[in-house]
């Protein structure tokens, strides 16, 4: 046998041989990265702009991330709920400070804390609000996307999220996305919550109309309903702010956190509410032997205090204003009277929908073609392709990737 270190086409058969295939990557094995920048096993360098879906804001290896991982490495990783450590009372306090609410409920995955943030409104609707027993009903979204287990996927509008995996769990009422009128319609007195991604990021990084969230939020008030943020994705700088609910001023009951609050370490997510709220849950009623572990209330105290400097939501703002200037060039009328490839260009920040023109390729082949020019993005929904790089990225990063773009789809 060999000792040569695998090529990427023998990695790649190895991981597709014995891995279930849940996931389409892209033919590409990484194997090293730094800022901004991912290495594969050949040494091809590229510009990461998926960033772990935003779980990335901070950039690969972030000096002030690591080292505390590092440093609690070393120390104390795993303790259980069952005792306390020395670094949750920070993190948890650290954590709704940002947030400007009372209280913290750690879990590991976003679909974990979505499931939390579920379970905790309707505890709140039966003993807060005094909805019948089993009767609470939650509004979400058309397009939603909040995660994959099977109580979330059953609400889910994307076929392949939901199908085959019935039954699907009652109590959530579908309405579209972006209209205050339908979540007024849909809301009555068994209405325990509202849950929404402030932008929908798997749906193609959909940015709803002004004044939605602001309008959600006086129908949740009017209505006794909780208002919960689904701000996984939007959320810890991506948008040019803290929050994507920031951009209309708008607090929401609950906050649900997740990707980038592990620093693209650990998992690490959370449920952030005020007492009234986050109270109902007593011992024993919620939990996980991994939520608020020593290792990732380190991390999570490190992504905190980057996020207290502003210096990662004023990149977001800088950045994204110059990429969505460069981007908005690709859909602009074409001086040789071609029609654009690029028919529609949405988003906040340093987050971007790209609607290629169908009629010239597939999200997947503009991903394969950027992949080929040093760019990783991933399609999303038919020909989107969303672009979220680290907020770390430069400016000359930015301005060669929407080149690459450009050349891609000329190619195409
Ligand atoms: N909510 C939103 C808005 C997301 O974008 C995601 C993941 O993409 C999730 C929830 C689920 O997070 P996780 O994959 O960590 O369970």
């Amino acid at each position: 046998m060999s000792s040569d270190p695998m090529n990427s086409e023998e990695l790649i058969r190895l991981s597709e041989s014995r891995g279930a295939h849940n996931y389409h990557p892209l033919p590409v094995v990484l194997h090293s990265a730094e800022g901004a920048w991912v290495t594969d096993v050949e040494g091809r360098r590229y510009l990461d702009c998926l960033a772990g879906y935003s779980s990335l804001n901070f950039g690969h290896g972030n000096p002030a991330i690591l080292a505390a991982a590092r440093e609690q490495l070393d120390r104390l990783t795993l303790t259980s709920r069952a005792f306390f450590h020395d670094q949750f009372g920070s993190f948890v306090t650290g954590l709704a400070d940002l947030c400007g609410k009372d209280m913290v409920l750690p879990m590991n995955t976003g679909a974990e804390a979505v499931e939390t943030a579920i379970k905790v409104a309707r505890k709140w609707g039966y003993e807060v609000k005094g909805v019948a027993r089993d009767q609470a009903n939650i509004v979400v979204m058309e397009d939603n996307f909040h995660g994959r287990t099977t109580t979330i996927v059953g609400f889910s509008t994307d076929p392949d999220s939901y199908q085959g995996f019935g039954p699907y769990a009652p109590g959530f009422r579908v309405v579209k996305y972006g209209s205050a009128e339908a979540v007024r319609e849909a809301i009555d007195e068994n209405t325990v919550a509202v849950l929404l991604e402030p932008i929908q990021g798997e749906a193609g990084v959909l940015v709803p109309p002004d004044g939605y969230l602001t309008a959600v939020r006086e129908i949740c008030t009017q209505s006794r309903v909780l208002f919960i943020a689904d701000e996984i994705q939007s959320g810890l700088g991506r948008t040019g702010e803290t929050f994507a609910c920031d951009h209309e001023g708008v607090v929401p009951d609950m906050y649900v956190l997740g990707k980038a609050l592990g620093g693209g370490v650990v998992p690490v997510s959370a449920v952030v509410a005020d007492a009234d709220v986050l109270g109902v849950i007593g011992p024993g009623q919620h939990g996980s032997t991994f939520g608020g572990n020593p290792l990732a209330c380190a991390v999570g105290n490190a992504v905190i205090a980057l996020l207290r400097t502003g210096e990662y939501q004023e990149r977001a703002r800088k950045l994204g204003a110059f990429l969505h200037t460069r981007l908005a060039e690709l859909a602009a009328p074409r001086a040789d009277g071609g029609r654009p490839a690029v028919v529609a260009v949405r988003g906040r920040g340093l987050w971007a929908g790209i609607d290629v023109d169908p009629s010239l390729g597939t999200g997947r082949q503009v991903s394969e073609a950027l992949m080929r020019r040093g760019v990783l993005a991933k399609d999303t929904h038919g020909s989107t392709i969303r672009l979220a790089p680290p907020l770390v990225v430069t400016e000359d990063d930015l301005a060669w990737a929407v080149a690459q773009l450009d050349a891609a789809l000329r190619e195409l």
